[in-house]
């Protein structure tokens, strides 16, 4: 062997591997992180993080108020011609860059006595000899019990472990940046476009997230993304309002495409995954980072029963699996039934009206997509 050895190493830092690795080792189990990126670091995401978590992100020793994030309370959404429907939310959350998030779950797992290598892509991961990992980077391998794939929505690790699913190519992009614009603070709006949506939300430094998910189709129609926000997103009156008046603070917007929302297993050849490794929800529901950083937990309980040897892999696996889809199951089938009545003129103006007249639905339809707070 020219590697260490750890209890767990987990592939990713991101907030499920970020999550797992601080609970795992306050829990008094080894743990490496290898991340290939360096902290901290800008990402495309609308930044809203539902309260199902704060408990858990507490217990943690995250507490978002210390780090000046939005508390948010209210939601709206809006159809291609400016229709909405804003009610409270039964849960809300908080706004927070993920600059800022990242940065300080990586400082806790720090404390906390995680091991990290930043910088460092995993190539491989093995089962060898029916007892342990074997993780591979370009210079050096790693042993362990037990691996996490918390690699994300789409990585080069998929190639190895799930070849199918790594060569369905998407058609979805996502784009995101920060401005200097007006939103109210407590507010997440999610705006319908032709061709997709886009949600706002203040974050921790006054500025203001916008990020959207669409397709390659319209992207390719205009030749910025300044000239697609100003003249096809804008074609939404609310939209329009905030793109007229917001200065971007970055240099460039973030954009990234090939995501997917098929279906993938919580286990792969031993691996067990959290986060968008896992499974994705579409990004209309909010709901993304809580189920990663839920799943993490959930994730976490079974490792640890397993390296008690209160249970066996084979049984940490079946366990995993079953309570993650316990838990996640229904929210990511709502999001796969809602999607397609966004983005299109006539349906999402169809749907915004027994919203409008029926004011309970929409919080029912929060309600179903979001679990309960974590206890
Ligand atoms: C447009 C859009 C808007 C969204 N808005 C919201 C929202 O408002 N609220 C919400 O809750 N969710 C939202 N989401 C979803 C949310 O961003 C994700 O669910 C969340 O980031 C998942 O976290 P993760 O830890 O699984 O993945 P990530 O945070 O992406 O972390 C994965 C990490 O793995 C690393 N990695 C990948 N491959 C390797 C490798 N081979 N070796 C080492 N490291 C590797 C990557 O560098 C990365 O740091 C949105 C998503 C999109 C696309």
């Amino acid at each position: 062997m020219n590697g260490s050895n750890f209890d767990v190493i987990i592939i990713g830092g991101g907030l499920a591997g970020l999550v797992s690795s601080i609970d795992l080792a306050q829990r008094g189990i080894s743990v490496l992180v290898i991340e290939k990126n360096n902290f901290p670091l800008h990402k495309v995401c609308g930044e809203y993080l539902s309260n199902e978590v704060r408990p858990y992100l507490k217990r943690l020793g995250f507490v978002p108020e210390n780090l000046g994030a939005k508390k948010i309370s209210r939601f709206m959404i809006s159809s291609l011609d400016g229709t909405s429907s804003t009610c409270e939310m039964y849960m809300g959350g908080f706004s927070i860059s993920r600059y800022l998030l990242d940065k300080e779950l990586f400082s806790i797992a720090l404390n906390s006595g995680v091991a990290i290598v930043t910088d460092t892509a995993v190539t491989n991961v093995s089962f060898v000899n029916g007892t342990q990992f074997e993780v591979n980077t370009a210079n050096k391998n790693y042993y362990a019990k037990v691996v996490l794939g918390a690699y994300g929505k789409r990585s080069n690790l998929d190639k190895e472990i799930r070849s199918q699913f790594f060569y369905k190519r998407t058609n979805y992009v996502g784009v995101k940046c920060h401005f200097k614009g007006d939103h109210e603070d407590d507010l997440v709006s999610l705006h319908n476009f032709e061709g997709g949506y886009c949600g706002l939300s203040k974050i921790e430094n006054g500025l203001l997230n916008i990020s959207y998910l669409t397709t390659n189709n319209v992207v390719k129609r205009y030749r910025t993304i300044k000239e697609l926000e100003q003249v096809h997103l804008s074609k939404n009156p609310h939209l329009h309002a905030v793109f007229k008046n917001a200065h971007s603070a970055f240099n460039k917007s973030l954009v990234i495409s090939q995501i997917n929302f098929g279906i993938k297993q919580t286990v792969e050849k031993h691996v067990l995954m959290v986060g968008d490794a896992a499974g994705m929800i579409h990004p209309l529901c909010g709901n993304g980072m809580a189920m990663a950083i839920h799943g993490a937990k959930i994730c976490v309980e079974q490792v640890q029963q397993f390296l008690n040897e209160n249970i066996s892999r084979n049984e940490m696996e079946m366990h995993y699996s079953k309570n993650w889809d316990k838990q996640f199951k229904t929210r990511l089938t709502l999001g796969k039934y809602i999607e397609p009545l966004f983005g299109n003129k006539w349906t999402s103006n169809l749907a915004l009206k027994p919203l409008k007249m029926l004011p309970g639905i929409l919080p029912k339809l929060i309600s179903l997509s979001h679990g309960e707070a974590i206890k």
